[in-house]
């Protein structure tokens, strides 16, 4: 499943592909039954429209258009998005084809179709429904130990499912959690409450570095990511406690374990996390 380090990776080659600036020409629907339907009548307003910026929020993708309305997109479980040249042909579970003013196409496939794309126009704040209610970014300064610490108290639940929780802190999907809890020296089943303030700063800080280091590496190919151009994420050589059950740690040399923690594997090392 593509997490934020993928959907950051998604956008900034699409920044670097130099879709902003494009108008599209066309719009092409070829399914309609994604997470809420894709409807061809709304998309087809896309057409026309130049592409002025391209965000990210959460593991939302945002182009924004010179009509001041936005095409929100989340890859679901198995979306993805590409840029064909001209005149490729659609492949199954391509369902929206945004052809813009240079030929290019951009595509959006996602074959379980958990994926969404609609078009929103921001209120008079500036706000969106589906964002407005989101967390704090795990990169911004308002995600700090100060604000981690604050948040747990009292909590009992796992630290792992904590800062998995979407609305704590966004975009700390399964992979990346395992590996922010090896780097500060955390055990994944440690309830949140009892994290002291220096090792919720530890945290924090271990998060960022993580989700920096994929997203420099252009994410983790785990199953079907694939970047913008179909190239694989390089952040899957650098996973440290991540799949390698049994594995010795490539600290301490103790095997890795594996537990489940709210229905998802989790890995830790015995003598490294407390
Ligand atoms: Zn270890």
């Amino acid at each position: 499943m593509p997490e934020l380090p993928e959907v950051e990776t998604v956008a900034a080659a699409l920044r670097r592909a130099r879709v902003a600036g494009k108008k599209i020409r066309r719009v092409v629907v070829r399914c309609e039954k994604l997470r809420q339907p894709l409807v061809a009548a709304e998309m087809e307003k896309l057409a026309g429209r130049k592409v002025d910026a391209i965000r990210r929020r959460a593991k939302y993708l945002l182009l924004e258009l010179d009509s001041g309305q936005v095409l929100l997109l989340h890859l679901g479980m198995t979306g993805t998005l590409r840029l064909d040249e001209q005149d490729t042909a659609p492949g199954r579970h391509d369902h929206l084809d945004l052809e813009l003013d240079d030929g290019r196409i951009l595509r959006f496939r996602d074959p379980r179709r958990f994926g969404l794309a609609v078009l929103r126009r921001p209120d008079e704040n500036g706000r969106i429904a589906e964002l407005a209610a989101l967390a704090p970014e795990p990169l911004s300064d308002a995600f700090s130990g100060d604000y981690l610490h604050r948040i747990s108290r009292g909590r009992k639940s796992p630290v792992k499912n904590f800062i998995m929780d979407q609305r704590r802190v966004v975009g700390v999907g399964n992979i990346y959690a395992s590996e922010s809890l090896f780097r500060a020296g955390i055990r994944p089943t440690l309830p949140a409450g009892k994290l002291s303030r220096p090792r919720c700063q530890r945290l924090v800080e271990a998060i960022r570095d993580i989700l920096s280091a994929a997203i420099a590496a252009g994410g983790t190919t785990i199953s079907d990511f694939h970047g913008v151009d179909g190239s694989e994420g390089a952040f899957v050589r650098a996973l440290k406690v991540y799949g390698r059950e049994g594995k010795p740690c490539p600290e301490c040399g103790r095997p890795i374990r594996k537990t489940v923690l709210g229905g998802r594997s989790t890995f830790y090392c015995p003598g490294c996390q407390r």
